[in-house]
């Protein structure tokens, strides 16, 4: 069985255990043909991230010399036991998508592909990181549950339509559900998630089979099984990543995704090289 995996962090980013070595060396033991080191993109590019932790979401700038650097030793160095592939994830925060470039343009020869994801919400009280559980707290500012699904899902598609974002994968599609809390109206949640989905077809973006969901408190693989048979319907294409924090977490629960996924109807798996997709087949 081939085993990719396409969402992996480590010490650059902060909150995350082992450096990138210990993460591809652990991929090396379980026989893993791809790691992707997807490290978060630094956060102090942004405006109006006083109310975060973002020290502790992500490297600083002055350190993605470092990052790139490191990768490519990576690569190069265990070039004959797996392919190393160098990426990021990389916020969508309205209005502030060029704050970005600057600083990624140095690097895009390098990357194979970028995730791009949502951890934080614009609300009328700043930037809201629903997903860190330190903001469980203030969960009760929003009108209702189903407020932060369609704040999310509006930015979800926001990001897909941009012209300025530049990605190639979406990351955990149903994120808002990490903490087990649920829409009150799940059609019309729904509704929005398969706009989301149809946006993605239209520009070929690929969705992310992310199975850190299982080690939360929803215990679910993002997206639910109901998502990924859509994504099959529409012909969206899939990677599997397991979004490692620490590297025993590496390729966590692909064997049982693989099975999933072929059960719908999955046949293939995408594959990036320098940000072109080819497949792999499952
Ligand atoms: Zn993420
Ligand atoms: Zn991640």
């Amino acid at each position: 069985m081939i085993l990719e995996d396409w969402h992996t962090h480590s010490s650059f980013c902060r909150h995350a255990t082992g450096n990138l070595e210990q993460y591809v060396k652990a991929a090396i033991d379980k026989k893993l043909s791809v790691i992707g080191l997807s490290a978060h993109f630094p956060y102090d590019v942004l405006d109006g991230i006083e109310n975060m932790p973002y020290h502790e979401y992500s490297m600083p700038k002055d350190e993605l010399g470092s990052y790139v650097f490191n990768a490519i030793n990576l690569r190069e160095k265990y070039k004959n036991q797996i392919s190393v592939k160098i990426a990021f994830e990389l916020d969508f925060i309205e209005k502030q998508v060029d704050k970005h470039h600057e600083y990624l343009e140095r690097y895009l020869d390098q990357i194979d592909y970028i995730i791009g994801s949502i951890h934080n919400l614009n609300t009328p009280f700043g930037l809201f990181a629903f997903d860190d559980f330190r903001f469980l707290k203030y969960y009760d500012r929003f009108e209702d549950t189903d407020e932060i699904f369609m704040n999310y899902y509006e930015t979800m598609q926001a990001m897909i339509s941009s012209e300025q974002f530049h990605f190639t994968t979406i990351g955990h599609f149903d994120l808002p559900k990490k903490f087990n809390i649920l829409p009150n109206n799940k059609e019309l949640i729904m509704e929005e998630e398969f706009k989301a989905l149809q946006l993605a077809k239209k520009r070929d973006i690929v969705i992310e089979i992310n199975t850190s969901g299982l080690r939360r408190p929803i215990k679910e693989q993002y997206p639910r099984v109901e998502i990924i048979k859509e994504m099959f319907n529409l012909g969206l294409d899939i990677v599997l990543g397991s979004d490692a924090h620490h590297p025993n977490e590496i390729a966590n629960e692909f064997k049982s995704s693989i099975r999933l996924l072929k059960k719908i109807g999955y046949k293939r798996l995408a594959h990036f090289n320098k940000m072109a997709k080819t497949y792999v087949k499952i």
